[in-house]
């Protein structure tokens, strides 16, 4: 599934596209898209607009419009977006939506699964909505101390708190394998019992992943792509996730995979101990 650094890929793939272009048509093929409102209604309201920016928020990308309205688009698992000259995209099963946009290019909408939204938000309706779901920017001003404020009094295991995008925003279960072992603190620690120091090594591992994806374009599983078709290679430096059975590439040791809150979790149990 994307995480912060696959959708900020997909945003500077297509923000030079859509940004200072209005749409004059769109298609909204699939009501699972928009759901609870009508495919055509949200489609006649996105016609005519212009796009002022594109930008991210966490995994949330914001197509924000002069009208003050915003689209935000969530990939979900395996959303994607592509763009091409007008009528020049591939025939595609799985594509949703398509933007026809004033500057000749179309933007389509592919998603396999379906669980991806669009959601056309009113002016002043975009703040408050994302503060009530997203804590801060992992990439931003964040520190190691207002990370462990957000952690403190959490008994959740360590990997709950951190996929909780209201700790911080934009990591899943991928970033958070990789930050985790790169910390060398177990998933199932919990969120509120690091000291200073272990605090300090996840704050830098949580950066280190994430700037490592974006240099890396992503990582590139099942159906994600940038854009324009190109595929990320983060998976190659995968030190943790998808990685069980195999040796941890600091000890020697193998790899386990264990659930952590319903989810795939894989470390080291050598150099990720957890502390009696
Ligand atoms: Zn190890």
């Amino acid at each position: 599934m994307p995480e912060l650094p696959e959708v900020e890929t997909v945003r500077r793939g297509i923000a030079p596209v859509l940004e200072g272009a209005s749409i004059e048509r769109a298609l909204i093929h699939d009501p699972r898209l928009v759901r609870p409102f009508d495919p055509e209604i949200v489609a006649r309201e996105l016609v005519g607009e212009r796009v002022t920016a594109v930008q991210r928020r966490g995994k949330y990308l914001i197509v924000r419009f002069d009208s003050g309205r915003a689209l935000l688009i969530h990939l979900r698992m395996t959303g994607s977006l592509r763009h091409a000259r007008r009528g020049a995209l591939a025939a595609d099963p799985h594509t949703r939506a398509v933007l026809s946009l004033d500057n000749g290019s179309d933007v389509a909408y592919r998603d396999v699964r379906r669980f991806g939204t669009w959601e056309m938000l009113e002016p002043g309706e975009l703040g408050p909505y994302l503060s009530r779901r997203l804590g801060p920017e992992p990439l931003g001003r964040l520190s190691a101390k207002q990370l462990g404020l957000r952690l403190a009094g959490r008994r959740a295991p360590l990997k709950s708190a951190l996929l909780d995008q209201r700790t911080i925003a934009g990591l899943g279960n991928i970033y958070v394998d990789e930050a985790l072992w790169h910390s060398s603190l177990h998933p199932l620690r919990e969120a509120g019992g690091l000291d200073l120091e272990e605090l300090r090594s996840l704050h830098r591992a949580v950066r280190r992943v994430l700037r490592l994806g974006l240099e890396r374009q992503g990582s590139t599983l099942r159906d994600y792509a940038a854009p324009d078709g190109a595929y990320g290679t983060m998976q190659d430096e995968f030190r943790a996730y998808g990685r069980d059975g195999q040796p941890c590439h600091r000890c020697g040791h193998g790899l386990t995979r264990t659930v952590v809150g319903g989810r795939g979790t894989t470390f080291c149990p050598s150099c990720q101990p957890l502390p009696r």
